[in-house]
């Protein structure tokens, strides 16, 4: 699977790229101020993107979506529960200190137990709560296989978590989110995070303090 990753200050949150290597199908994951390097992967990949995937609606995740969604054509994806977040964009930039742009609405909403394709690829999605409502984890791997590849937003990061004090953030509903989905996972799925390196489940259960009880 091509896999690419951009990150730009000041919120050095990740953006991703995932593309088919024999369809050139892909999709497009979290846009946000490095949007137009994401375009240059795209480009570069000549992928064909099938789908924008928002792993939630905090502003640094999703000031790209208009960018992305004029140049790609693609309809853009979101939980529910993150639509009042969403659609307060331009106060959550307010409330920052950043003049942020109001972004289209989603062409879609996830459904439960969500399955969407690009290519020879799936994406599973998984509601993953407590960071904020809408929240999901989404789980890549080939068509039919239980994926490997975990793109979680900000609700896990190597050696840390999300926080849950921004509106709609619950510490206990986060880490049931984190334990009964994420854990769930075997310790070779591989994690990447909306902020930092990419890390393991298997690394985050032996050695995160907020999951081994030491934080
Ligand atoms: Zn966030
Ligand atoms: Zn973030």
């Amino acid at each position: 699977m091509i896999l690419e990753e951009r990150a730009l200050p000041p919120f050095q949150k990740n953006g991703y790229v995932l593309g088919c290597e024999r369809t050139r199908e892909g999709v497009v994951i979290d846009p946000g101020d490095e949007v137009d390097g994401l375009l240059e992967e795209v480009a570069r990949h000549r992928l064909s993107i099938t789908h924008i995937l928002l792993t939630h609606a905090h502003l640094d995740h999703v000031t790209g979506v208009k960018r992305a969604r004029a140049a790609l054509g693609a309809p853009v994806w979101l939980h529910a529960g993150d639509l009042p977040l969403y659609g307060a964009v331009v106060e959550q930039g307010r409330m920052l200190g950043f003049a942020v742009e109001a972004q289209p609405a989603p062409d879609r909403l996830y459904e439960p137990a969500q399955l969407l394709t690009f290519g020879d690829y799936e994406v599973r999605v998984h509601h993953t709560p407590g960071h904020c409502p809408g929240g999901v984890c989404l789980q890549v791997g080939r068509r039919g296989e239980a994926g490997r590849q975990l793109f979680v937003g900000d609700t896990l990061f190597a050696g840390s978590i999300g926080r849950t004090d921004l509106p709609g953030g619950d510490y206990d509903t986060l880490m049931r989110s984190i334990r009964d989905v994420l854990l769930a996972f075997p310790d070779d799925a591989e994690v990447y995070s909306g902020h930092g390196p990419a890390t393991t489940i298997g690394e985050e259960r032996r050695t995160n303090p907020f999951l081994t009880g030491e934080a």
